[in-house]
């Protein structure tokens, strides 16, 4: 069992998440649990490490909601708010367990906590702050966890180059608008593919349906799951029957073993 990767989506709606507060749009006003979305976040576990990926201002709900008790380590794609802004809800696994928990991401995004957050990576000793250990990766280097190799997968988001990840048998990929193919070629045939759709329209610096389903057809994967959607994606019921065998719409609380 410990070679099989468990994946869970911890959130999977786009900045904003689903209802979006004020909108009485069908999709926000939805009573389908699976139109309920929080801000994109995965929680996997493979070869007795587990990892979260991305630490939104959800992220309190969601480690409570999936009885999320011990991490192994943070990985974090880019420093955008929907992806950063609860960095302190890990607080309480630090009391819990007293080890610092190693959080790996790139230069710029190491440098915008460390202004953000000043008060957790400053001098400063303050009993109630949660310790993290910033490790700086290279996007072109594999890492290490606890012995398990990690993959960063450069990306880039509007104008930025930001990072997804692969490990073992999954690619997670969020918040991209263009990869190059070099990228696409190194994830060829993966046997899951978690990618970003924000809805029908373009965007500036997300893939829509389309561009994603087109990323999925190059990438060729066993099986592909959406995420970080848009209210204006719909409802789930009535998208899901129109992708393609195959391609999934994931769903906050969803859990997948590969
Ligand atoms: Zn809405
Ligand atoms: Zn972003
Ligand atoms: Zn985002």
């Amino acid at each position: 069992m410990e070679d099989r990767l468990i994946l869970k989506f911890l959130g999977t709606g786009t900045s904003q998440g689903i209802p979006v507060v004020a909108c009485k749009c069908a999709t926000c006003k939805s009573e389908d649990p699976r139109d309920k979305r929080l801000r994109t976040s995965v929680f996997i576990q493979y070869k007795n490490v587990d990892i979260l990926i991305d630490t939104g201002p959800d992220l309190r709900q969601q480690l409570l909601q999936n009885h999320i008790e011990e991490l192994d380590a943070i990985l974090l794609t880019h420093e955008h708010a929907d992806h950063t802004a609860g960095l302190d809800d890990i607080r309480p696994l630090y009391f819990k367990n007293r080890r610092p928990i190693p959080l790996y991401a790139i230069e710029r995004v190491v440098q915008d906590l460390l202004k953000r957050f000043q008060y957790i990576f400053g001098d400063n000793d303050y009993p109630g702050i949660p310790k993290l250990d910033l490790i700086t990766i290279d996007q072109n280097s594999e890492f290490l966890i606890k012995g398990l190799p990690v993959r960063p997968l450069p990306v880039i988001h509007g104008q930025l180059p930001i990072l997804g990840f692969a490990i073992g048998p999954l690619a997670y990929i969020t918040d991209a608008k263009y990869i190059d193919h070099t990228v696409l070629d190194s994830i060829k045939g993966i046997d899951c593919l978690v990618v970003n759709a924000l809805h029908f329209e373009e965007h500036h610096s997300h893939f829509n349906l389309q561009q994603a389903l087109d990323t999925i057809q190059k990438i060729q994967p066993k099986v592909a799951y959406l995420v970080h959607m848009s209210h204006h994606m719909g409802k789930t019921k009535n998208l899901e029957s129109q992708l393609p065998t195959k391609v999934f719409l994931a769903y906050d609380g969803l859990e997948i073993v590969i």
